[in-house]
Order: C-alpha cells, then sequence, then structure tokens
C-alpha cells in the first residue's frame, strides 16, 4: 500500500485561482484592494524565505503585499509604533508580525497591539479565544490550512479520532480546537506524554507538530490513518524535511502530506484568504 499523496501546493493553486481571484475581483469592482504588510525584523534566512512564498502568492491572488524590514537592532516602541499607524490606515486590511523576533521585543506586546480586525495571523488573544469559542474569527493560518486540506482531500472530521503530536500556541492547540468544533475526538500529544506509541495507535488522522525531523515512523502509524506533517526542516545535505518519515510513513497511511509541498503552501493560502476576509469584512 501506498498513501495518496495531499498536496498542499497544488491545492493551494488549485484554490487561488478558484476562489480568491474571484473574490479579489469583486472587491477591486468596490474600489477595495486587499493589501497585507509583512513586518519583517533582522535577517532570518528561513523567514526570508517565507516572506518571499507570500509576496509570491499574494500577487497570483492579485492582492497588494508590501514587506517592511527592519534591523535587528530596531526597538520595541518604534515597532510597536509601526503597528498603530497600521491599525488606523483604511487602506491597509492585514499585518503579521514574521516570527522569530530579537529577543529584546515581546511577541505578547506585540500581538496585543495588533488590531483584531487586522490581525490575519490569527494570534490576538481576542481571535483565539473566539476560535476556541467556535465563534467565526479570523482563524490562525497553519490549523485553517490543515483543516481544509483534509476537507479538501474528502476527509470528514465529525466523529473522527484526530490525534495532534504538539501543544503549541500556533499549531497543536488551535488546530485541535478546530478539529473539536468540527467534531473530531480529539486527543492532544506533547513532550509529557507518557507511551506515545499507545496514544497514536488508534488515530484516525494523526497531525504532527512536534519540530523534530523524522520523528514520527511508519512504524508507529495505525494503518489507514491519515497523516498531516507540520513540521519544516532545512537538511545538512540540503532540501526540507518534515517530522514525519516519509518513506516509511508512506507504506502505513492511507493519505500523507509531504514536505516541501504539504502544510507549508496551505498555510500560506489562509494568510491570504485571511487578508481578503478582512478587506470584505471592511466592505459591509
Ligand atoms: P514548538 O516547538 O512550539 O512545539 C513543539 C511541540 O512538540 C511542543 O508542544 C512539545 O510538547 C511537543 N513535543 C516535543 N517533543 C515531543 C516528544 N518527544 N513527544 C511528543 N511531543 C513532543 O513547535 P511549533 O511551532 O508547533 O512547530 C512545530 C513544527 O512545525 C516545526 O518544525 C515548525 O517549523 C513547523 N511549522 C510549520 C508551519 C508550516 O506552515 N508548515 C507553521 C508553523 C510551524
Amino acid at each position: 500500500m501506498s498513501a495518496k499523496i495531499i498536496s498542499g501546493k497544488d491545492l493551494s493553486a488549485k484554490l487561488i485561482k478558484e476562489i480568491l481571484v474571484p473574490r479579489v475581483e469583486k472587491l477591486k469592482k468596490q474600489g477595495i484592494t486587499p493589501k497585507l504588510i509583512v513586518l519583517l525584523v533582522g535577517t532570518h534566512t528561513a523567514s526570508a524565505s517565507y516572506v518571499r512564498q507570500k509576496e509570491l502568492s499574494a500577487k497570483k491572488a492579485g492582492i497588494i503585499s508590501e514587506t517592511w524590514r527592519y534591523e535587528k537592532n530596531v526597538t520595541e516602541t518604534k515597532l510597536l509604533k509601526e503597528i498603530e499607524k497600521i491599525n488606523k490606515d483604511k487602506t491597509i486590511h492585514g499585518v503579521i508580525v514574521q516570527l522569530p523576533l530579537p529577543a529584546h521585543i515581546s511577541i505578547q506586546k506585540v500581538l496585543r497591539t495588533i488590531h483584531p480586525s487586522k490581525d490575519v495571523d490569527g494570534f490576538t488573544p481576542e481571535n483565539i479565544g473566539k476560535l476556541f469559542l467556535g465563534e467565526p474569527t479570523i482563524e490562525c493560518c497553519t490549523p485553517k490550512g490543515i483543516i481544509r486540506m483534509l476537507e479538501e482531500s474528502g476527509e470528514t472530521l465529525e466523529g473522527k479520532k484526530v490525534t495532534v503530536i504538539g501543544r503549541s500556541n500556533i499549531v497543536g492547540k488551535p488546530v485541535a480546537a478546530l478539529a473539536l468544533n468540527k467534531s473530531a475526538t480529539v486527543k492532544i500529544c506533547h513532550s509529557r506524554t507518557k507511551n506515545l506509541n499507545k496514544e497514536i495507535s488508534d488515530s484516525e488522522i494523526l497531525i504532527v507538530a512536534v519540530g523534530r525531523p523524522g520523528f514520527i515512523h511508519g512504524d508507529q502509524i495505525p494503518k489507514g490513518c491519515v497523516v498531516i506533517d507540520v513540521g519544516i526542516h532545512r537538511k545538512k545535505e540540503g532540501g526540507l524535511c518534515g517530522d514525519v518519515h516519509f518513506e516509511s510513513a508512506k507504506k502505513k497511511a492511507s493519505k500523507i502530506s509531504p514536505v516541501p509541498g504539504g502544510v507549508g503552501p496551505m498555510t500560506v493560502y489562509s494568510l491570504i484568504e485571511n487578508t481578503i476576509e478582512a478587506a470584505e469584512n471592511t466592505s459591509t
């Protein structure tokens, strides 16, 4: 058996063309062009590469995306002032701060300064809170992208046993909440979980967000399980890999998302969609 590949790359390209482009055209007819600002501090290599991917997808969807760059020693006060300026600017619909930030800048302060209506990463306490309450909100991009790729691949979450490995605020916790909102039976495993193999042994859907290359191997995966690999790692020999050992996992899974070309492009897709949604909210 070899798993069906859930290609986030192909799916995001299709959805941009079929769903986002028409939404942007409709907004443009009303005189609104969705605009996203990415705040990039320093010259982190991985961040610069993510920023390029975001700009490329924004262009394909027809929205404006600008990257505002700051030296790594920019003060917290300056960055907060820039965000306040963006909050007041009616031509800007979404803003994200590319993480990681240098240690002297408080991520919490930065996130609490972004107005929730422009928080297209979905990281502000208000948006995260609404997500956990199951209320409509701007949902965080990676979790939203994961649920979308599962549904588009034909999976219904209702009643399914979903195991999430990882409990970070940006992936593990919110993806578990979104799956729960879809009536899945959700289990969250993490670094203190005892007997991980036993905990994942009855999973129908396994979402792996651990941040360790090749952490989950095929022999740990229940036969026929759907596997979503969130991890991204640069290999020493070049190229990328995920948290799941792809070659062994695809022999056990019924469907699997690859790295690269899986969750990453769906995260970017969700960011562009959130920006369009934020712009639509200003037109109503
Ligand atoms: P994180 O480091 O914040 O969290 C990792 C989680 O893994 C923790 O909650 C921890 O409890 C759990 N963990 C660690 N060791 C474990 C173990 N031995 N057993 C079980 N659980 C264990 O990471 P994150 O921000 O959630 O990111 C996870 C991975 O996903 C990283 O590789 C990151 O680069 C990647 N990522 C990808 C995207 C994307 O768009 N594709 C977005 C965000 C993060």
